[in-house]
């Protein structure tokens, strides 16, 4: 047996219970009091693994963990983040609840589970006397779920201090990791008209609704499914009474593309968009929050990595893409050797029936630590 499998087997019960003290300690990202109690418990468990731990103070979103196994003149950086999308009192309906073979709960697979299991396999090889040349540094932010607007500057100086960067959100199917992400964009359209009364003078009038109408056909004529560029309408606003030709109407469009190419091509075209009823204005505000993840040499050395820390393990590890974006868009973007999809197995993220596998935890756990130990020893 893999001495990390052994390493790990050993604390089963405490990775565990670590994922369950995590899910017991809600943390809703606009609830900053919430996600600083999940910060302190976060705290404890690396102080348990032998972390050294720092917090970075935020103002309106809970404070950032920094843990640092080893030391020395490069670093690895271990990414994640305690926010989880769930209210405080989540907890009421959806316990936190061990039941055939899976752990349930609100946060337990995206990604609580993820952070156990990297606090886990950091503590493993620094163990095994692996961190002298190369710090592991957790970076655990609270604000991923809301676009990491108070945390993308430090992700950013962490990576480019960086040798790789390893994200433990949760895995796809069969525990998949993800080498390909879609960026997102937000716009919002805003249609500017002329108000005038519907019955007596309607001529005098543009309506803002009518011109948004139009501005919706043509962006959803902008998106290139065979492409992976999909846009949605998915918030339209308008007027303000039924007897009133609308002087405001506005619409907030999310965008997914697969390239960076793509990105571009959609924020000049929407930007370009023009109004087609005289006397309407049309102006768009917004972009792309997340860069896409695209799977270049610096993704596919690292899935050869893990593939070879995956089979000394007597496992087979696959791939795949995702419309959803993490802040490993951000690290990949940028160059730097990033693999994601690192957490739990399991399924149900947002949604009720939120789970993580029991069983797949501890190999999960050396999978990651066996990455680790590649990677610092490269
Ligand atoms: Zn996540």
């Amino acid at each position: 047996m893999s001495h990390f499998l052994e390493f790990c087997r050993a604390r089963e019960a405490w990775l565990i219970e670590a994922i369950e003290r995590l899910a017991c300690s809600e943390s809703p990202s606009f609830d900053k009091a919430a996600v600083d109690r999940c910060g302190h418990e976060l705290v404890g468990c690396l102080t348990e693994l032998g972390a050294r731990v720092e917090t970075v103070a935020r103002s309106t979103v809970g404070d950032i963990v920094v843990a640092d196994f080893g030391g020395g003149p490069r670093q690895l950086l271990l990414l994640g983040h305690c926010d989880t999308v769930w209210p405080v009192g989540t907890l009421a309906e959806m316990p936190v609840t061990r039941r055939d073979g899976r752990l349930f709960g609100p946060g337990v697979f995206d990604m609580k589970a993820g952070l156990a299991i990297a606090m886990l396999a950091a503590c493993a090889t620094a163990q095994r006397g692996l961190v002298e040349q190369t710090r592991l540094r957790l970076l655990i932010t609270t604000d991923e779920e809301i676009g990491s607007g108070a945390s993308r500057s430090l992700i950013e100086r962490e990576a480019r201090a960086s040798l790789a960067v390893l994200v433990f959100e949760p895995s796809l199917s069969g525990g998949a990791l993800k080498t390909r992400r879609k960026g997102v964009g937000e716009f919002v359209i805003d249609v500017q008209g002329v108000a005038a009364h519907a019955g007596v003078d309607p001529g005098a009038g543009v309506s803002a609704v009518s011109e948004l109408a139009h501005q919706v056909i043509a962006a959803q004529r902008l998106a290139d499914p065979a492409r992976g560029t999909t846009l949605n309408v998915g918030i339209i606003e308008g007027g303000s009474r039924v007897n009133v030709v609308a002087e405001h109407a506005r619409a907030v469009v999310d965008v997914r593309v697969t390239t960076a190419a793509e990105a571009e091509r959609m924020s000049r075209a929407l930007a370009g968009l023009t109004p087609t009823l005289a006397g309407a204005r049309v102006t768009v505000r917004g972009g792309f929050n997340r860069p896409p993840m695209e799977r270049g040499p610096h993704i596919a050395a690292l899935v050869a990595t893990a593939s070879e820390a995956a089979s000394e393990l007597g496992l087979t590890l696959t791939e795949g893409s995702t419309g959803g974006a993490s802040d490993g868009n951000f690290t990949a973007a940028l160059g730097i050797p990033t693999l994601d999809g690192l957490g739990a197995l399991g399924g149900g993220a947002h949604a009720r029936h939120e789970h993580v596998v029991l069983d797949a935890l501890v190999p999960r756990a050396a999978l990651a630590a066996g990455l680790i130990a590649r990677v610092v020893r490269a």
